[in-house]
């Protein structure tokens, strides 16, 4: 099954001068279960969102056939060697500069040996000495609690191995080496959280950021974004104590489950005299559990030296700079930005900003409404309504088939009292189902609102007249018997009266 597919050309390697940024230091706190304080650092292993390989031309897509995109090189041919991709450099940069870290004037890869049948040279090419980025950190902030800083220590850019596939056949295992060589940053956390929601807030937020700077593309199914949770526990005071490193977690629902089983695991072993090993654990996804893979190796035990086929990676201010302008906006700014701008609660802005196409289709919809402070009407519709269709089609922001300015539209016709909120749903279910202009929807089905006063005082009249027994009630002081009459008046205008002016009305004819 393995096969080598195509030889690819060598491309120019370079070297440059670089700048130092200054770093940010944060705070830690936080408090755990039982007098037990938890202890997390995560190392997220991201794939860089290029085309082809770290140090060959082979392709990196998804999903071909396997060993398609293997060249010599990435097979370990000997008298092949490694040429640095240069557009892998400027997107560590850029997750660098992004997650407010120093990017340093020079790094240097290593190579990390050790044997297993999916790494053909027997080393991986990391960057142990000198990383490309150092002490940055990211915010997080949990419901209810302040916001937190998550020190980041270092991202380093190394290589992604192949895979072993061991279902396919009873007696052999096979090797995919379309994964080898495969460009990754892995972005080292301090161990900064405190709780397992800390963990799995702080790989939203990152996976957020990268998406917005489109480093990475976080498709955690696709495996382009892993984790590997490092966890401890210790009474508050005392130094860290020995940790477990669960390998692999490919979501962020298991991350959490894995983090919590581990918690547990530790604090019974702790509290029942027993010590804490230092190890490599597996979540099973299946059972909910971890179990032991291998005890933990230190880095001695992979015999680290600098890679001899690659020069340092020297960085000029000019390049750097050059990334940095090219950042947008990021999601820290953009919220605090809605939150000034539009008025929106923080909640609300939090969900507008995590997806950034979400982000970019509200600021549409805003700018194609006629109304100035629209736009809290226009989050409501897009995170309720909006988000709701979406779950239940399946489908993403893009795929929707409707401009986003309808949902303005929709909101516009409320706003100028065309329709109300009520029979606005009704429209937009139709509008989803036919994407078809709200304004059209409602003149086709003869849902404009009915506002003239003395057609729903006609109606209201007639329902107070007919009902003598439960007016004689709510009179008495039945208070509550004042929602049947609403209902009645708006039955017989087909849910088209004016909420405002039948209840007026009401109010007139009964108090
Ligand atoms: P390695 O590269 O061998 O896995 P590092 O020392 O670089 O080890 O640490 C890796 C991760 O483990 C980091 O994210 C760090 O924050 C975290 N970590 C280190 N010590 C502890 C500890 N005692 N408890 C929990 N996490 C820890
Ligand atoms: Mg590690």
């Amino acid at each position: 099954m393995s096969k080598v597919s195509t030889l690819h050309k060598v491309a120019n390697q370079y070297f440059v001068d670089e700048l130092n940024q200054s770093p940010a230091a944060c705070s830690v706190a936080g408090s755990g279960d039982d007098g037990w304080e938890i202890v997390i650092g995560l190392e997220v292993h991201a794939q860089i969102a290029t085309k082809s390989k770290l140090f060959s031309c082979s392709p990196t897509e998804f999903g071909s056939d396997p060993n398609s995109q293997v060249s010599f090189y990435d097979a370990a041919m000997p008298g092949t060697l490694p040429v640095l991709n240069r557009a892998a450099v400027d997107l560590a940069i850029k997750t660098g500069l992004s997650i407010n870290g120093t990017i340093n004037k020079m790094s240097q890869f290593d190579r990390k040996n050790y044997f297993y049948p999916d790494l053909p040279a027997g080393y991986q090419i990391s960057q142990l000495y000198f990383p490309i980025v150092s002490n940055g950190y990211i915010s997080i902030e949990l419901p209810g609690c302040e916001v937190r800083c998550i020190n980041i220590e270092r991202i380093h850019i190394e290589q992604d191995a192949g895979k072993s596939i061991h279902d396919l056949s009873p007696e052999s295992s096979y090797i995919d080496l379309n994964r080898a060589g495969v460009p990754l940053m892995e972005i080292v956390s301090k161990p900064d959280m405190r709780s397992s929601a800390e963990a799995m807030q702080y790989v939203k937020k990152l996976r957020t950021i990268l998406r917005y700077i489109e480093t990475c593309d976080c498709n955690m199914e696709k495996g382009n974004l892993r984790v590997d949770a490092n966890i401890s526990i210790r009474r508050p005071g005392d130094p860290f104590g020995n940790r477990v490193e669960i390998k692999n977690i490919n979501s962020i629902k298991f991350l959490g489950q894995a983090l919590d089983y581990e918690i547990e695991r530790q604090i019974i072993a702790r509290e029942s005299g027993e010590d804490i090993v230092q190890e490599t654990r597996l979540f099973d996804a299946g059972t909910g559990k971890t179990r032991s893979m291998r005890t933990k190796e230190n880095s001695d035990d992979y015999r680290y030296f600098q890679d001899p086929d690659l020069r340092p990676i020297i960085l000029t201010d000019e390049r750097i700079e050059k990334i940095r302008l090219e950042l947008s906006e990021l999601p820290d700014a953009k919220k605090t930005r809605f939150i000034d701008e539009y008025g929106l609660s923080a909640a609300d802005a939090d969900v507008l900003i995590e997806d950034k196409i979400v982000a970019l289709n509200f600021e549409k919809a805003v700018k194609a409404s006629g109304f100035d402070g629209s736009a809290k009407l226009i989050a409501n519709w897009i995170i309720g309504e909006l988000f709701a269709f979406l779950n239940k089609s399946g489908y993403g922001i893009d795929d929707i088939k409707f401009p986003i300015e309808y949902i303005a539209e929709l909101v516009d016709l409320i706003l100028d009292k065309t329709i109300s909120g009520k029979i606005a749903k009704t429209v937009f279910a139709r509008m989803v189902e036919i994407n078809e202009k709200p304004s059209k929807i409602v003149a086709d089905l003869g849902l404009v609102q009915v506002m003239d006063d003395s057609v729903i005082r006609d109606v209201a009249q007639g329902i107070v007249a007919n009902n003598p027994d439960q007016v004689e009630k709510y009179k008495s002081g039945k208070a509550q018997l004042f929602g049947f009459f609403v209902g009645q008046c708006m039955k017989s205008l087909q849910g088209k009266g004016n909420p405002e002016l039948v209840n007026q009305i009401l109010h007139e004819l009964l108090d």
